[in-house]
Formats: C-alpha cells, structure tokens, sequence
C-alpha cells in the first residue's frame, strides 16, 4: 500500500470548514487506499504564543475532532508529533541543508510575521517549513493530503528530499501533493477573496464546526454574495456564490450544475437557507461525537498512545538511516 501523512494544528480548538473539506475529508478518504500517518502538529502549534493549559486540551480536542470526522484508529496512524521525538531530530537535519534565503522565500512566513509584526515573529516560526518536511518524509509518504496553501511547502519538501539523497544517497521518498482542487481553498463567508483561516478570518467569515449550529447557520444566511442574482458556479465574476456552491456540492455530493438547475429562478436567500440547513445537519452530529471522545479521555490518549508507538516504529527507522547517511558515529 502506498503511504500517506499529514498534519493539522491544534492552535485554534475548533476545526474550521476550509479545514474540513480542503483536508480532513482526504485523510478520512484516503484511509481506504493508503497506509495514512495523521498527527496533531503540537511542536507547530508553539511557533507562535500559546497558553499551556489551552495547548493541551486543544491537542486532545484536535483528536476527537479528527475521530469523529471519520478517522478510524484501526485503519490509519493517529498520534500526536510531540510523542514521537524523530519529527524535531529529523528538523535539524532539514535544517541543516536549506538555505537561509530559500527559507526566506517561504510565503506563509512572510505572512504570518507580518501579521505578529516582524520582531515578534521566532526563529521558530522562521524553521516550521523544515520540521513539516521532516514530518512527512519520516514516513516515505507517497501522498500528503492537504490544502492549496501547503503547495509551497510541499515543493520545498519534494526539493530537500532530492538534495538530501544526491548528497547521501538515496533514503527519502519524494512525495506528491495530494490537493483536490475544487476543495483545496474554501473562502471566507464575509471575504471571498481570501482564504477562511484559523488565524487570519473575521468572525463571521469564519465557520467553526465546533459553533452552535445556529450560529452557523446565521453566518451561512449573511454570507457575502454580489448584485446579481443569478446562482451560477463562476470563480473568477462570483467568488462569493461559487463558494457556497463548493461547500454545498460537497457536502452532499450534488454536483453543481445540478445546483444551479436547483436553483435558477431562486434567489440567493433561497440558496443561503438551504445550505444553513445542510451545515446544521452536518455539524450537529459532528460536535455530539467529538464530544463523545472528550467525555471519554482514557479511550482517547490510549489511542494516541497506540499511534504514537505505531509512528515511531517507522519515524526511528528512516531517522536511523538518515543519521547513518550523514555520517553520525552509530550509538550502540
Ligand atoms: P492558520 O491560519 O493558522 O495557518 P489554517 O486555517 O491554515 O490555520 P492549518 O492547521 O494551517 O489551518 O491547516 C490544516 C489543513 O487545512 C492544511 O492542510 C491546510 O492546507 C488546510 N486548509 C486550511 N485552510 C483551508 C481553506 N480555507 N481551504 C482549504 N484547505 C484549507
Ligand atoms: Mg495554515
């Protein structure tokens, strides 16, 4: 079977839309075909301030949500990065074979600095796009399901991968990124021309799928469309109304010509109660399950203790032979 991994923050608590369907849906699906590594990135998590208590019940709740979106722990690796100690050593090595100026080109730290304001942003922050390399090729991953912002980092993972085994010979995999496109950007509800996102997205662009349902489905109601009134699937003319139609097709699986046959004639309000509902439909069950593994912690930590020791097997491994290929004296 081929491999696959990804990792997803726990920084916020909730899990957003754009979360969802961009990659949590790929991992669930790709379950089938793969061998899938899945980790709560909490060494990422702390490039930026965190609070300690909130860290650790965010990570536990990055889990349940994960399970209860349909990661089956009998199917796929689930653990959390800080337990499995090779994702910062393999880092170092990353580290250690990229340039300064190549790191420097990397978007999302430019973006991400900008907005702490550049003498707050660490050298952690600065680093993270290695430790995701080291993430992903410490289990030879062929696929990394994930979202159209990852693209770069992926590239500069594929780069060092190639660097890595011309110098030392060949050890890595270089992965592929697995990104749907009708999916690999959700936009924000109240902005269309940006990306929903944990850190950046206004409230009532932003669709949690831990919110009360009824708050969501408000948000849905007011979600920022244009002046016309034709429901028709156009990225570039209706950013606003071809996102609704992404979310919706995905969500239930109608295609969008189908919609848009659904709904000629109709207005956008029409469009905006109906998806509401749907969301409701979808969220409810979403938080009554994740909720379920949080009131059940035991079960929850022995599976990600479970998952920590399948990941390391494999992690201890590829980081054996990368540590021999650079020519560390063995440890015995
Ligand atoms: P931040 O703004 O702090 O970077 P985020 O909202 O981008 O947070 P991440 O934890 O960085 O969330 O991303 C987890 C996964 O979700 C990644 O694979 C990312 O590509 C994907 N993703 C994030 N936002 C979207 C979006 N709006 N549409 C599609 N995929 C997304
Ligand atoms: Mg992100």
């Amino acid at each position: 079977r081929p491999r696959a991994f990804s990792g997803i923050q726990p920084t916020a608590g909730s899990f957003h839309l754009g979360n969802y369907l961009g990659a949590i849906r790929q991992y669930v699906a790709l379950q089938e075909t793969h061998d899938a590594f899945y980790s709560v990135v909490d060494l990422h998590a702390v490039t930026v301030p965190q609070d300690p208590a909130e860290l650790r019940a965010n990570s536990r709740l990055a889990a349940a949500q994960l399970l209860a979106a349909g990661l089956d722990p009998e199917r796929c690796t689930l653990f959390v990065q800080s337990h499995v100690p090779e994702h910062a050593q393999l880092a170092w090595l990353m580290n250690c074979i990229t340039g300064f100026g190549e790191a420097s080109r990397m978007t999302q730290f430019k973006d991400k600095s900008a907005r702490h304001g550049a003498d707050q942003a660490t050298v952690g922050l600065f680093t993270y796009p290695m430790l995701m390399v080291a993430d992903i090729l410490l289990y030879d991953a062929d696929a990394v399901p994930v979202g159209e912002d990852q693209r770069q980092h992926l590239e500069l993972t594929r780069n060092l991968a190639e660097r890595f085994n011309s110098r030392f010979g060949a050890t890595f995999k270089v992965p592929e990124p697995h990104i749907l496109k009708e999916v690999a950007k959700i936009y924000d509800l109240q902005d269309p021309s940006v990306k929903m996102s944990k850190s950046a997205s206004t409230p009532k662009g932003l669709v949690n799928l831990l919110d009360e349902p009824k708050a969501t489905a408000k948000k849905f109601k007011s979600a920022v469309t244009d002046t016309d009134t034709e429901i028709r699937f156009d990225a570039e003319a209706k950013p606003g109304v071809s996102n609704l139609l992404t979310i919706y097709s995905t969500l239930t699986g109608a295609g969008i010509p189908e919609l848009e046959q659904k709904y000629a004639g109709k207005g956008y309000g029409a469009l905006k109660t109906d998806l509401a509902e749907v969301m409701v439909e979808f969220v409810t069950p979403f938080r009554e399950r994740t909720q379920a593994y949080l009131d059940d912690p035991e079960t929850l930590d022995s599976i990600l203790a479970k998952g920590a020791e399948k990941a390391r097997t494999v992690a201890s491994e590829t980081l054996a032979q990368a540590y021999d290929r650079v020519g560390f004296v063995p440890a015995k």
